[in-house]
């Protein structure tokens, strides 16, 4: 296993560190505005939503 993982901050899925996951060490960009949303807008507004483990995430490339 040469492939260095990281866990999605938001999901907690695991992404592979490599250039090709643009959104590391986010799994997708929906995770990644998810994050930034959380503490950029008032707290955690969004915590309800359902991110974790939505097969579409996975499909961006
Ligand atoms: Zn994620």
């Amino acid at each position: 296993m040469s492939i260095s993982e990281v866990k999605c901050p938001t999901c907690e899925k695991k992404v592979a560190w490599e250039p090709q996951s643009h959104w590391r060490p986010f799994c997708s960009e929906r995770c990644k505005l998810i994050d930034l949303g959380e503490w950029a807008s008032e707290g955690h507004r969004i915590a309800g939503e359902p991110a974790p483990e939505n097969p579409h995430l996975d499909k961006e490339h």
